[in-house]
């Protein structure tokens, strides 16, 4: 990265900032892109895992926080995008010096860059940041924070999903629909308790049997391979594990009508999404669906109030419902209406704010 048409590259993806941290005693190697502040401060979680090397992480993390800032956008909050990685394998190298020495590096962006859980860190290390920064969200509630994102997201998707059934089935009810969720983790396991409740017919799949065992006897789920759940007919299937599945080769066997998860970059590249159009499968872009857990955090940013938080979440119905009908309209993908929407705002904040100047600490009077 660093060498000639290091700005070049930053400027391609529209970062503003990219910043390396090290800490030698702890072995601590951690890169910051704070890809927009716009809308506001940066808001993206930390991704704690072993890259193949420095330039898988540096991609990774350009990518991810560039997906924060439309995220944010097209879910109304006053916050941009950022995202962070730590490098290397969390079950050899976490530990409290490393992560309060990520904790002061995060403190030295004063706020441009606030951060939360993600893929290799959870709400524990969210509460050891907090001893040497307030730019971390998703503390637990004896902090003042709101804890784990996920129900909050769950929720998130059952939104999307009434919006998908409208939309495609002209009434809002997932009584009697077929939902396939693929992936019962934290955001899954939830997401089938709510479907359960609303009388949808539930299947479920996961590579950890256990977790599908789990869904069977305390939902009454159906059990199903994880390959036969992308082929399966169904109503919808709601991918809640890892990106890339729907892809060149899986869109084809697709037996569902409808897309709507949680899980991130379900899509291996965007030309899938023209690729799931024209098989007539309904696509709920993964960044509307899943925007539940910002909310919720974002609420942090003002006083946590679980109330508060949850009737935001019904946000997501109507913003799913808008990229459905404007992609309708237009004829283009619902990823390509969800861009342009995230983008028009974008643009309207950085007319308004003469062309988007950096944004402070959002947290600054919390103790
Ligand atoms: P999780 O790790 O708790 O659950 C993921 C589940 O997927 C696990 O049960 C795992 O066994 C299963 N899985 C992994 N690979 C699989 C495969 N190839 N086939 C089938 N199952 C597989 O994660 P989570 O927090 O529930 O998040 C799920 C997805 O939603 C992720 O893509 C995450 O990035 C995204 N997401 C989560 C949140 C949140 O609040 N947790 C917010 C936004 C987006």
């Amino acid at each position: 990265m660093i060498g000639p048409g290091v700005f070049d590259r930053l400027e391609a993806g529209g970062h503003e900032q990219v910043v390396w941290g090290a800490d030698r005693a702890t072995g601590l190697r951690a890169i910051v892109a704070v890809h927009s502040t716009v809308l506001g401060p940066a808001l993206g979680g930390t991704r704690f895992r072993p890259y193949p090397d420095e330039e898988a992480a540096l991609v990774d993390v350009l990518r991810l926080s560039r997906a924060m800032t439309y995220k944010a956008a097209l879910a109304g909050l006053d916050l941009g995008g950022g995202k962070a990685v730590i490098l290397g394998d969390p079950r050899h190298l976490r530990s409290e010096g490393l992560l309060r020495a990520y904790g002061r590096f995060i403190d030295s962006l004063g706020g441009r860059y606030v951060t939360a859980e993600d893929v290799g860190t959870d709400q524990a290390d969210m509460d050891v940041l907090r001893r040497e920064t307030r730019h971390v969200t998703g503390v637990s509630e004896l902090l003042g924070g709101s804890g784990d994102p996920s129900p909050a997201t769950a929720l998130g998707v059952v939104h999307a999903l009434h919006a998908v059934a409208e939309h495609q089935w002209g009434s809002p009810s997932l009584e009697g629909r077929a939902v396939v969720v693929l992936g019962v983790g934290k955001v899954g396991s939830a997401l089938v308790g709510h479907l359960v409740a609303s009388g949808a017919k539930v299947s479920v799949a996961d590579i950890d049997p256990n977790r599908v065992q789990a869904m069977v006897s305390r939902h009454g789920a159906t059990a199903v391979g994880v390959e036969e759940a992308l082929t399966l007919d169904a109503d919808v299937l709601a991918p809640c594990a890892l990106g890339g599945i729907l892809n060149a080769t899986t869109i084809p066997w697709l037996g569902c009508r409808a897309v709507c998860g949680s899980a991130n970059n379900p899509l291996a590249e965007s030309a899938d999404a023209r690729r799931l159009a024209d098989r007539g499968i309904l696509y709920a872009p993964d960044y509307v669906v899943s925007a539940g857990g910002i909310i919720n955090l974002a609420e942090e940013l003002v006083g946590y109030d679980q109330a508060a938080a949850t009737a935001k979440l019904a946000a997501i119905r109507t913003t799913t419902a808008n990229v459905l009908a404007a992609a309708a309209a237009s004829g283009v993908t619902t990823l390509e209406a969800a861009d342009c929407l995230a983008e028009s705002r974008l643009r309207a904040a950085a007319e308004a704010t003469g062309g988007g100047a950096a944004r402070g600490s959002p947290v600054g009077e919390r103790g």
